[in-house]
């Protein structure tokens, strides 16, 4: 398989597919520049190796075809800062004639950008003349968007095609790549996962495909009580899916056959409402008081849990297990960080993924004591639930 390390770039135009979608304050001025640094490397090596990148990317969600608010010309200061002062041309259309003809006036090692691709409703529909509109700009497609890998957008995987012998990830997915492999495919044991959230219902799809890979599967936060229910316990005025009881002891079962231990919280913070500074009171997870809601792990939960992932040979974390947004409700959230540090620290792999477990992490400033963490969103969601993402296969075909 071709990649940024071995493809010869020298002369070549390299389309770069990239997730720049940044936040933009009132002044265009770019408030979070996370995804931009994350293809920096991708974009240097392929300068360093005499190519000349063409950067296609999408911003926001233009309704009505080209609108200033969601151009990518915001970004190409920026964009030429991050690469150490290199120019960043710019081209206001992502496909026709003109854009064909800057393209292909690029030296090697000039850069240029090209206007949002969803200015074009047909990105989005995954059409395939635009993508082929698209590859006549380039002599080469690198994938390095991860956060958009799910969809089979124009630019995203269709336009693969196009490129049969030219085609490869950047680092940035790549590295994506290798860290979920190691997880999901060839995990060191025993492995645990930490599935955290408010709800059973989003995570229902992981959770059953992570029961035929992990040896330990614990839930925590919202979720907890719907089992709880199921089991007749009282759960107070804590969150609840009725519609999902059967699916909980369903997964209960199912863990039995295939000899996974899950680990809940059996005793929990319960508030009195749920607020920062409401009252709190450690009680048993099936017998919190009417009008009492379970917002945190308990200190016995909290040891239980820790236990295990101390003594884990591969971690993946998604989703708190507690309102760590309130400082009231973060000690268990805390101590699952805490505890995969302590666990990487001793060898083992840890995997951080999905907004709100990264948002922890970030928040105990815990970031790097793991292994690795993703922060695709929705395709890290759609991989672990054993999906097929476009943006993956169209490389790999
Ligand atoms: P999710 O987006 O499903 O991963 O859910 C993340 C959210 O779940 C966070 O904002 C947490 O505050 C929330 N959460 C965690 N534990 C609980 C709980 N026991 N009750 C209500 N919400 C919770």
């Amino acid at each position: 398989m071709q990649t940024i390390d071995n493809y010869d770039f020298a002369g070549k135009k390299a389309l770069i597919r990239v997730d720049f979608n940044v936040p933009l304050n009132e002044n265009f001025e770019i408030t979070d520049d996370n995804r931009m640094r994350a293809a920096i490397p991708t974009i240097k090596k392929i300068i360093e190796k005499g190519g000349s990148p063409i950067i296609m990317s999408h911003l926001g969600r233009p309704k009505e075809g080209p609108t200033d608010k969601y151009s990518l010309r915001h970004l190409v200061a920026h964009l030429s800062e991050l690469l150490g002062g290199t120019t960043v041309k710019f081209a206001t259309d992502c496909i026709g004639d003109e854009t064909k003809k800057i393209a292909s006036e690029l030296k090697p090692g000039e850069v240029l950008m090209l206007e949002n691709l969803r200015f074009y409703k047909e990105e989005e529909k995954g059409d395939e003349a635009f993508a082929e509109k698209l590859a006549a700009n380039g002599n080469c497609w690198v994938n390095d968007a991860f956060g958009t890998a799910h969809r089979a957008h124009a630019s995203t995987a269709v336009i693969a095609k196009f490129f049969p012998n030219d085609k490869m990830f950047g680092y940035l997915i790549e590295g994506e790549l290798n860290s979920l492999c190691k997880v999901m495919d060839s995990p060191k044991r025993p492995f645990t996962a930490i599935m955290g959230g408010a709800k059973v219902s989003s995570k229902i799809t992981i959770i059953e495909n992570l029961l035929d890979k992990v040896d330990n599967l614990i839930l925590g936060g919202g979720m907890t009580f719907t089992f709880i229910k199921a089991h007749g316990g009282n759960i107070g005025g804590s969150l609840v899916e009725d519609d999902f009881i059967e699916t909980a002891l369903r997964i209960e079962k199912l863990a039995a056959e295939k000899g996974v231990k899950i680990i809940m919280a059996n005793d929990v913070v319960a508030a009195d409402a749920f607020s920062a500074d409401a009252n709190t009171q450690i009680v048993e997870s099936d017998n919190i008081p009417a009008g009492w809601l379970g917002l945190d792990a308990g200190p016995r939960s909290i040891d239980e849990m820790k236990n295990v992932i101390e003594n884990s040979g591969t971690i993946l974390w998604n989703g708190p297990v507690g309102v760590f947004e309130f400082d009231k409700f973060e000690a268990g959230s805390r101590a699952v960080g805490n505890a995969i540090v302590a666990a990487t620290a001793k060898g083992a792999f840890s995997l951080v993924g999905g907004g709100d477990s990264v948002a922890c992490v970030n928040k105990f400033d815990l970031a790097d004591g793991v292994s690795y963490i993703s922060t695709a969103g929705g395709a890290l969601l759609e991989y672990l639930e054993g999906r097929v993402l476009p943006g993956i296969a169209a490389v790999q075909q």
